[in-house]
């Protein structure tokens, strides 16, 4: 489709896009008429040369969004933004570990991202290189990233919680020029250093980098520098002090970045990402799903190594001209209302965590919420893994606001499934993050016949094509992998995201787990997702995992490993506690679904990013090799497992 008519008259009215109605009119459009949808969007964001094709979906299930458009995201995101609003706040980058808060305005911004852009020109980075981005959550990787895409340089963030071998994992696939790190991280007030892991994964990797530029923050006295090759961040800054990079122009579909998916099924994925396709999406969602206007301020607590980090800390909020949030620490230090504060003093309109960190918080006392004032507070977007009805039923009733679950995945780049308040708020149904986000051709079809299922029926959810701008392109250097990987597990060619769903009859989605976390009971195939949500029905359960162990009569049985709220308490209690669990199963999803065990320790082997790691668990039981543990968040949460194993069931036998 030509567009050069739509993409001027959108342009030239200076609309940030058409005026959106209801949720259901405008969804509606997004799937009937896709192209002149998002041909309505492209004013979101600055191109220095218009789109000529809005969507090439010759080669599928490949498709090209705004086909030899010119843009780039640190303009869209920095420059863009200094004359209007150079003395707003684009960036507060505050550390409880360090105790430290940093106001960084958008002229700021703009000089710290060119300084940045100055070094990575004078390590011989260009269009195209990539830089691994292996950092805590402070402003330096933030610049970083945006120095990257000012260049066209593709950015992969590491996520610092990853241990050397993850790392070198990933240098390896990604082939990087530079690597950027820090001198180390704190969690707890204890200091992690980071450029020992990197050492040791370069010396790991069959690709290194040439050069390693460093960002001591001056945690590590022992930090060690290898000449030639490692350099030191601020003597460079200093140099380039007063440097200014011109941006390079990309075309819409060249890769901005990769990101690797946290791993929890498999060997990660170099999910690549495009530019324009992108920036407009994120535009569009923090209107629509995030209800944020620009200047207006968003606290995402994620880390910027994960896909919501990516879209909501960095790009999405600064492509917008707000103000973003960054926090690195614990959600309870210095104590449980520390978000909290940080929404009052900022006056943050849009809150976005996880519900594993609501689960941390809800062993507090609420009045750590109730004492900062959260007039200006308007939503709480929690994404990343499944919301239990008690957690959110909980925090909702603790804050008063809309708690509203998001569905993502690394690959879908920003929420799939989601109200959009910004749209039209929809009423809130516990378990379910809502509807299919805009451009989202959803469906849930059955897991052989690959047909739609009908509404109270379980099935496999999927995406039709074309896939909506902001979602992945491709695998990093392997397109046979993405095919394979999501696309021919049915007939149809379609985007199998892998995760069981349910839609009801009011069109309200639930996710029931990942098509592999599925324990087949004496011929029953039940989800360990809704024996989750049944034993986190007890009103003392905090968490609960469920993993499917071997049995000689029934093929396979749950067994249950949960954490309590409040301190653990002595055995008689504990054992009504791991039976109150086994009974609450019954009652929901019948006999059969009664866990043949339950153990209660103190914490569940989880990654860093709040995923539980079943798979390890089921290792652990089965007196198996864990495996690769080396993303586990907490290193006791496996003493915990095997001393509960050695003690025996506290119900059960
Ligand atoms: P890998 O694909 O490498 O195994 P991963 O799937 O854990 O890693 P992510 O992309 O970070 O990596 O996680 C996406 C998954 O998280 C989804 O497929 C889904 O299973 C789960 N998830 C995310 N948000 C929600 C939500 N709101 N409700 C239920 N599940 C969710
Ligand atoms: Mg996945």
């Amino acid at each position: 489709m030509d567009m050069s008519s739509a993409i001027h008259a959108t342009v030239s009215a200076g609309s940030k896009g058409d005026v959106l109605s209801s949720y259901a009119e405008t969804y509606d459009r997004s799937i009937r008429e896709p192209e002149l949808f998002w041909a309505d969007q492209i004013g979101r964001i600055y191109w220095q040369v218009p789109p000529a094709v809005v969507l090439d979906a010759s080669h599928p299930p490949f498709r090209r969004w705004f086909v030899g458009g010119l843009t780039n995201l640190c303009y869209n995101a920095v420059d863009r933004h200094v004359t209007d609003r150079g003395d707003q706040l684009a960036l507060v980058a505050i550390s409880t570990e360090t105790n430290t808060t940093r106001e960084i305005t958008y002229r700021e911004l703009h000089d710290e991202v060119n300084r940045f852009a100055a070094i990575l020109t004078h390590l011989e980075v260009g269009k195209g290189d990539r830089v691994i981005i292996y950092m805590p959550n402070v402003a330096e990787a933030a610049f970083a990233m945006l120095a990257c895409a000012r260049i066209g340089a593709i950015h992969s963030v590491v996520f610092g919680g990853f241990a050397a071998h993850n790392l070198a994992v990933r240098i390896d696939d990604a082939e990087p020029k530079l690597l950027i790190t820090a001198d180390a991280g704190m969690r707890g007030g204890k200091v992690i250093p980071y450029k020992p892991l990197v050492d040791k994964a370069i010396e790991e990797s069959m690709a290194p980098p040439r050069n390693v530029l460093v960002v001591s923050r001056g945690l590590d006295p022992d930090l060690a520098w290898m000449p030639g090759r490692d350099h030191d961040y601020w003597a460079m800054r200093d140099r380039l002090a007063d440097a200014r990079v011109p941006v390079e122009w990309l075309e819409s579909n060249e890769p901005s970045y990769l990101l690797y998916t946290s791993g929890t099924t498999g060997r990660p994925k170099g999910v690549q990402r495009d530019v324009g396709g992108y920036a407009v999406a994120l535009a569009l969602s923090m209107e629509t799903v995030f209800d944020i206007a620009p200047g207006q301020v968003m606290f995402s607590t994620s880390d910027v190594g994960w896909a919501v980090g990516h879209s909501y800390n960095v790009y999405g909020p600064l492509l917008l001209g707000a103000t973003s949030l960054l926090y690195e620490g614990l959600p309870i230090c210095p104590d449980a209302g520390i978000w909290w504060s940080l929404c009052a003093k900022y006056g943050v309109r849009t809150m976005f965590s996880s519900p594993t960190a609501i689960r941390v918080l809800k062993k507090s006392d609420p009045d750590f919420i109730h004492r900062h004032d959260l007039s200006q507070l308007k939503y709480l977007f929690l994404a990343g893994e499944p919301l239990d009805e008690p957690t959110a039923e909980w925090i909702a009733q603790a804050l008063g606001k809309p708690v509203i679950d998001n569905y993502w995945q690394t690959e879908t780049g920003w929420p799939a499934i989601t109200l959009q308040p910004g749209l039209e708020m929809r009423p809130v149904k516990f378990g379910s993050p809502g509807f299919p986000n805009l451009g989202y051709k959803m469906k849930v079809v059955d897991e052989h016949t690959g047909q739609r299922v009908k509404p109270g029926q379980k099935g496999v959810l999927v995406f039709e094509l074309p896939l909506p701008p902001g979602f992945m392109t491709t695998i990093w250097r392997d397109d046979k992998r993405y095919i394979t990987s999501y696309f021919q597990h049915f007939r149809e060619c379609v985007y199998s995201s892998l995760d069981w769903a349910i839609q009801d009859e009011g069109g309200y989605t639930f996710i029931l787990g990942r098509t592999d976390d599925v324990i087949n009971v004496a011929g029953h195939r039940l989800g360990t997702r809704e024996i989750e949500e049944s034993v986190a029905e007890c009103s003392d359960v905090a968490e609960a995992a469920v993993i499917g162990v071997p049995d000689e009569i029934k093929g396979q049985v749950p067994v249950v490993f949960a954490t309590l709220r409040g301190a653990t308490a002595e055995q008689g209690a504990r054992t009504n506690a791991a039976n109150a669990m086994r009974q609450s199963v019954e009652n929901r999803l019948g006999a059969l679904a009664r866990p043949a065990r339950v153990y209660i320790v103190n914490a569940l082997p989880k990654t860093r990013s709040g995923k539980l790691l079943r798979r390890s668990l089921q290792a652990l039981v089965m007196e198996k090799d864990p495996g690769d543990l080396s993303t586990l968040d907490d290193p006791n949460s496996l003493e915990e497992v095997r001393g509960a194993l050695r003690r025996g069931p506290d119900a059960g036998s």
